[in-house]
C-alpha cells in the first residue's frame, strides 16, 4: 500500500478539494483546517465535531504522523527546550523553543543536515539527508503551539534557522510559511517570521521579487572572500559581491531591513581591522549584524571570541555606522545553539 500522505502538506485549496472529491460538503473542509490550525489536532479522534465516518475517512486516507517527536532536553535555566523529531524515512530533525522575555521564540529546521558545509556547523558537518515537506516544517511549529496551547500561551516567533538552508528546500519553506500564515487557519503573522541564509544569491533575489513581509537574515560572516571560503564553500558560487549587491537590491525592493549574521571565531573573523571593513562593505545598506560568540562543535577547532573582543568588534562597527547587538548564547548545555544542530550530542565549553 502506498503511504498515507502527510495531512500537514495539504493546503486549504487542497483540503477542499478532497473533502468535495469525498461529496462531503464544504463546511467539513472548513471544520478540519480549524482542528489543524486553532485546535492544534493531531489525531482523527480528536475532531469529535466530524462525523465517525468522516474520521475514519481521514484516518484511512491521511495520517498525522509525519514527525515523531523522540526525545526532549530542557537547558539547566529551563529557558531552552529542545525536541529531536523523526522523520518517515528514518532521518531525524531538530526544533528549539527559547523562552524568555515574554517571547517564545521557535526555531525550526527547514532539511534534515545540509548541502552546503560551512565549516563550522554540525549540521554542515553532517551532510545532507534530505529536504523536508512543507508539512514537517509546518508541524515542528504546531508541536510547540500545542504544548505551549496547555500553558495557555502562544509562539511568538519563528525563526526558519534550525537545521538546513531554507532557500535551497525554498518552495517547501514558502509553502509553509503561506499555511501557517493564513488567516482562516493559525494566522501567524509574515512579519513574525525570520528567514536565515547562508546567502543563495538567485534566491535572495526571488524573495525580494515576491516582496514578503518575512524578516531575512545573511549569514555572512567574513568580509572577505577569502577568509569566508575557508568556512563556507557557497562563496565560490556567490561572493560577497555578488551577495552584497542582491542584499542591497532586497532592501531597495520591499524597504526592509536586512540582518547579518555573525559569528565571532577568535582570531578569524573578530579584530577591529575586519570590523571597519565589514562596515565598508555594508555602508548605506539598511541592515544590523546580529554577532554571536561561535557556538562549539565535534568538527571544528575554532574558538569563540571572548566577551571583551566582541564588545570591541561591536564599538568598531558602531563607531562606523553599522548597528550591531551581541546575541547571548542560548541552550549551550543541550546543543541547541545555533550551528549545534545536529541530532547527536556536542561539546559544551
Ligand atoms: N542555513 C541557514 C540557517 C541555519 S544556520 C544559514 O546558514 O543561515 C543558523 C545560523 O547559525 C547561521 O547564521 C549560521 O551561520 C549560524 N551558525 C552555524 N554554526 C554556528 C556555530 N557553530 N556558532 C554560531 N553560529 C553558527
Ligand atoms: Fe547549512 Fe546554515 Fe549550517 Fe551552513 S550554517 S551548513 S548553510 S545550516
Amino acid at each position: 500500500m502506498e503511504a498515507r500522505p502527510l495531512i500537514y502538506n495539504l493546503d486549504s485549496a487542497s483540503l477542499t478539494d478532497l473533502l468535495n472529491r469525498w461529496n462531503e460538503p464544504a463546511y467539513r473542509a472548513k471544520q478540519i483546517w480549524q482542528g489543524l490550525y486553532q485546535h492544534f489536532y493531531n489525531a482523527p479522534d480528536e475532531f469529535t465535531s466530524l462525523p465517525k465516518s468522516l474520521r475514519e475517512k481521514i484516518a484511512a486516507h491521511l495520517t498525522f504522523d509525519g514527525l515523531t517527536p523522540v526525545s526532549t532536553l530542557s537547558s539547566s535555566d529551563r529557558h531552552t527546550i529542545k525536541t529531536l523529531f523523526r522523520l518517515s524515512g528514518g532521518d531525524v530533525i531538530e526544533a528549539v523553543l527559547m523562552r524568555y522575555d515574554k517571547r517564545n521564540t521557535l526555531c525550526i529546521s527547514s532539511q534534515a543536515g545540509c548541502a552546503m558545509g560551512c565549516v563550522f556547523c554540525a549540521t554542515g558537518q553532517m551532510g545532507f539527508k534530505r529536504h523536508l515537506a512543507s508539512g514537517e516544517i509546518v508541524a515542528q511549529v504546531l508541536h510547540y503551539a500545542r504544548l505551549l496551547q496547555e500553558e495557555g500561551e502562544r509562539v511568538t516567533n519563528v525563526v526558519v534557522m534550525g537545521m538546513g538552508e531554507p532557500f535551497h528546500n525554498y518552495e517547501n519553506t514558502m509553502s509553509a510559511i503561506d499555511r501557517l500564515n493564513d488567516p482562516h487557519g493559525y494566522n501567524f503573522g509574515a512579519r513574525r517570521f525570520t528567514i536565515s541564509t547562508v546567502g543563495l544569491v538567485p534566491a535572495i533575489r526571488r524573495f525580494a521579487d515576491e516582496e514578503r513581509q518575512v524578516n531575512l537574515a545573511v549569514s555572512l560572516h567574513a568580509a572577505d572572500d577569502e577568509t569566508r571560503l575557508e568556512m563556507m564553500p557557497v562563496d565560490r558560487k556567490y561572493p560577497i559581491a555578488d551577495l552584497i549587491e542582491a542584499c542591497r537590491y532586497y532592501v531597495q525592493k520591499t524597504g526592509r531591513r536586512i540582518t547579518f549574521e555573525w559569528a565571532l571565531i577568535h582570531g578569524v573573523n573578530d579584530t577591529p581591522e575586519t570590523a571597519r571593513k565589514l562596515a565598508s562593505l555594508l555602508k548605506g545598506l539598511l541592515c544590523h549584524v546580529n554577532a554571536i560568540p561561535l557556538n562549539p562543535t565535534t568538527g571544528y577547532s575554532g574558538k569563540a571570541t571572548d566577551r571583551g573582543r566582541a564588545q570591541i568588534f561591536k564599538e568598531t562597527l558602531e563607531a562606523a555606522g553599522i548597528p550591531c547587538t551581541i546575541r547571548m548564547r542560548r541552550g549551550i548545555d543541550i546543543a541547541a545553539g545555533c550551528g549545534q544542530l545536529a541530532g547527536t550530542p556536542q561539546p559544551q565549553n
